[in-house]
């Protein structure tokens, strides 16, 4: 039976001479694997469309463990991305979560719509970091890591917030604060800011702008959270840390 989604290419690894093996993140069926065969043939007509970090339309088998893939249309290739190594690393590095979740994790249409969002959103000219942050905070409660950012960890109260807790997994108030000595120390618009990258709308995003310090800070508490917890440990990220460095 052949199945019909859109998708984004999300890995890619030859395979002989001609053939490509691609991951497809698509929207309907989640994470799957496809042969591509001849796609590495300049003339083929799956040759464009199974680039990495490509949007389109696929018609494939999906098979018991590698699908076959029969058709591939591109319709974004996200230039924008790719033209530029800061966006691209960021957006292989959105790409590289999914393809570490297991199949059954990524098919979720929220997470397909979130990842294709920041993506069409990267290629229009946004800001890349804060994108990735919003995306990683997003993900918490889909990798069962959701950290506490509305109110204090410790005593549920809502304001005064000025820190965040790794161990205790979320904000603590200014008289809590005592309570972990390693807590980070937050900015009362950096904690704004946490909060409403919880809670907005991908569709909605428009135009952040975070001063250096507050970019530090929430950069701070989401490696430190993602080191701590989430299990990934992926050279994509280490690879967006050298680039900042430069
Ligand atoms: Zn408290």
């Amino acid at each position: 039976m052949l199945n019909k989604s859109e998708g984004i290419v999300i890995h890619t690894t030859d395979y002989g001479e001609t053939n490509r093996i691609v991951t497809l993140y698509t929207k309907e069926y989640g994470k799957i694997g496809v042969m591509a065969r001849g796609a590495k043939k300049p003339r083929s007509k799956l040759s464009a469309g199974t680039q990495f970090l490509t949007y389109g339309h696929y018609l494939f088998n999906k098979g018991r463990g590698l699908g076959t893939l029969h058709q591939a249309d591109p319709l974004d290739a996200f230039r924008y991305i790719k033209a530029d190594i800061v966006p691209m690393a960021y957006a292989s590095y959105i790409v590289d979560v999914i393809h570490k979740l297991s199949e059954k994790d990524t098919n979720n249409p929220f997470l397909y719509d979130w990842v294709f969002q920041i993506l069409k959103a990267m290629d229009g000219g946004q800001d890349p970091q804060v994108l990735t942050f919003i995306y990683e905070i997003k993900l918490l409660p889909l990798l069962g890591i959701e950290a506490e950012v509305d109110c204090c960890v410790h005593c549920g109260r809502p304001d005064s917030l000025s820190g965040f807790s790794v161990e205790q997994g979320g904000v603590l108030c200014q008289n809590c604060i005592i309570n972990d000595p390693r807590a980070i120390p937050l900015t009362s618009i950096a904690v704004k800011l946490l909060r409403m990258f919880k809670h907005i709308d991908f569709h909605r995003i428009g135009k952040i702008e975070l001063k250096k310090e507050t970019r530090a800070q929430i950069k701070s508490v989401i490696n430190a959270y993602y080191d701590a917890y989430s299990g990934l440990n992926l050279k994509t990220k280490r690879f967006i840390e050298q680039i900042e460095n430069l």
